[in-house]
């Protein structure tokens, strides 16, 4: 469901390329692909490998990460219960624009609240939201901390921090669930793919071996 905007006369325009034209163009429908879990679960990582599986096979993703979008277009807000509720509902509204557009958004936060999710599933036509629990358990996290903020956040320089001194709402019924301690990367992103061709009607031609150039890729009518 759309906030309620605050400013009245608005007037939006609607365009004249039907949503259909657009997914005939990219070859694929658009989607959102929404990794959450712990921080070092592997959202990004897992994020990172599939976007370019997906490139490869001809197709249009587009990552939203938690950093990144935190250093701009969220940069005013911090980690506070209402500020991370904020930061979802923004990247939400942008996912969903990706989406509109054709492209399959891949967005990587940790996004612990089960609501906010929600919200963002909502404003998504059916679907097109792919909820992705990237699971590993707090002692593996805190294990890998490749940006060494478990140590910190134990330490209590970091305050607000999910798993530690924050909650983590697990999603209930997540699309898909990776458990990322058992599971290698590609594994996982196999798994995603395979869920994307079923989910969102994306029929890709299988490419040989990883990190090659996309070569002429053919797709099959939905
Ligand atoms: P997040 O984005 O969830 O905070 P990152 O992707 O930044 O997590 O970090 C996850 C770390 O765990 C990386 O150092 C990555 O190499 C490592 N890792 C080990 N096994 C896996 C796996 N199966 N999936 C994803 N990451 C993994």
């Amino acid at each position: 469901m759309k906030a309620k905007p605050t400013a009245s006369n608005l007037h939006p325009h609607t365009g004249k390329i039907p949503l259909h034209d657009r997914e005939q163009r990219h070859g694929h429908r658009g989607c959102v692909v929404w990794l959450t879990g712990l921080s070092a679960s592997g959202k990004s990582t897992i994020a990172i490998e599939l976007e370019r599986e997906l490139f490869r096979r001809g197709c249009q993703p587009f990552i939203l990460d938690g950093d990144s979008v935190r250093q701009g277009l969220c940069s005013d807000l911090d980690f506070s219960e209402r500020g991370r509720h904020e930061n979802i509902r923004r990247v939400g509204e942008v996912a969903r624009l990706f989406s509109d557009a054709g492209f399959i958004c891949i967005s990587a936060f940790i996004s612990p609240h089960r609501a906010d999710r929600d919200l963002v599933r909502n404003l998504m036509p059916p679907g097109t939201f792919i909820e992705v629990f990237v699971n590993a358990p707090l002692a593996v996290c805190e294990q890998r901390d490749p940006k060494g903020l478990y140590a910190k956040a134990r330490k209590n320089k970091i305050k607000n921090f999910t798993g530690i001194s924050s909650p983590y709402e697990p999603p209930l019924k997540p699309e898909i669930e990776l458990l990322t301690s058992r599971l290698t990367v590609m594994q996982a992103v196999e798994k995603i793919l395979k869920l994307l061709e079923k989910k969102c009607r994306i029929k890709f031609k299988s490419v040989k071996s990883a990190g090659k150039t996309p070569g002429a890729i053919r797709w099959s009518d939905w």
